[in-house]
């Protein structure tokens, strides 16, 4: 007997920069042993300690754009200077061999993909307050002053997309963010579409 999903879930996990996406999604991915991460395309530069292929495939504007033309991206979007995108078939693969794919992306990029596959999970990640969020990105020391303020402008007006996602999770303590993740998860996965495989066995 097979426990194995037919298709896998597409999750999308959006947030402002710095409220700890990245941190949170390191532990559910240890929660969840069967969750795949996409890593994105995006035309920014490493910051220290990312890696190629891992955190993101790092390309050129050039070859960014010659994605874009050949439909090769599920979605893409601009974020302060810079140009981000999921690509579609490693997407589709992962789905297909029944595994669960999170998708870190920002606002824009979760329209589309709402609109392209509206069996998608949305999931909203907040901070505690404006103030820790400004705390957090400066902590992190990954960024300039200016790149931190365009951020923090960014944040407020993705804020504003809250209503359109299915799901809200504060990150206050990690822990905690990452026990609601989970959950969710779990919740999602016992939905009846995604159990018909169970009901075989009993025809
Ligand atoms: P994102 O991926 O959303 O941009 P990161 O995961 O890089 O955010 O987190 C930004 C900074 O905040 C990091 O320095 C991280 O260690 C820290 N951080 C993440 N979650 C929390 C939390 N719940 N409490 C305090 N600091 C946190
Ligand atoms: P960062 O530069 O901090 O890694 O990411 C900046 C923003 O881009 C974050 O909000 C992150 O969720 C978003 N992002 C990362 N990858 C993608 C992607 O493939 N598509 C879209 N639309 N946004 C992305």
């Amino acid at each position: 007997m097979t426990n194995r999903k037919e298709k896998g879930q597409l999750i999308v996990l959006s947030g402002p920069s710095g409220v700890g996406k990245s941190t949170v999604v390191a532990e559910l991915m240890g929660l969840r042993p069967g969750l795949r991460f996409s890593v994105s395309y995006t035309t920014r530069g490493p910051r220290m300690g990312e890696q190629d292929g891992v955190n993101y495939h790092f390309v050129t504007r050039e070859e960014f754009q010659r994605k874009i033309r050949d439909g090769e991206l599920l979605e893409y979007a601009s974020y302060v200077d810079h140009d981000y995108g999921t690509g579609e078939r490693e997407v589709q693969e992962m789905l297909d061999r029944g595994q669960d794919v999170l998708l870190d992306i920002e606002v824009n990029g979760a329209r589309q993909v709402r609109a392209r596959r509206p069996d998608a999970l949305l999931i909203f990640i907040v901070p505690p307050s404006f103030e820790e969020l400004s705390r957090r990105l400066h902590r992190r020391n990954t960024d300039s002053e200016a790149v931190i303020q365009d951020r923090l402008a960014k944040a407020k007006a993705e804020l504003e997309c809250v209503p359109e996602y299915d799901y809200l999770v504060v990150n206050d303590k990690v822990s905690q963010a990452v026990e609601e993740l989970h959950a969710i998860l779990t919740a999602a996965e016992c939905r009846v579409e995604n159990r018909r495989f169970i009901l075989s066995r009993f025809q």
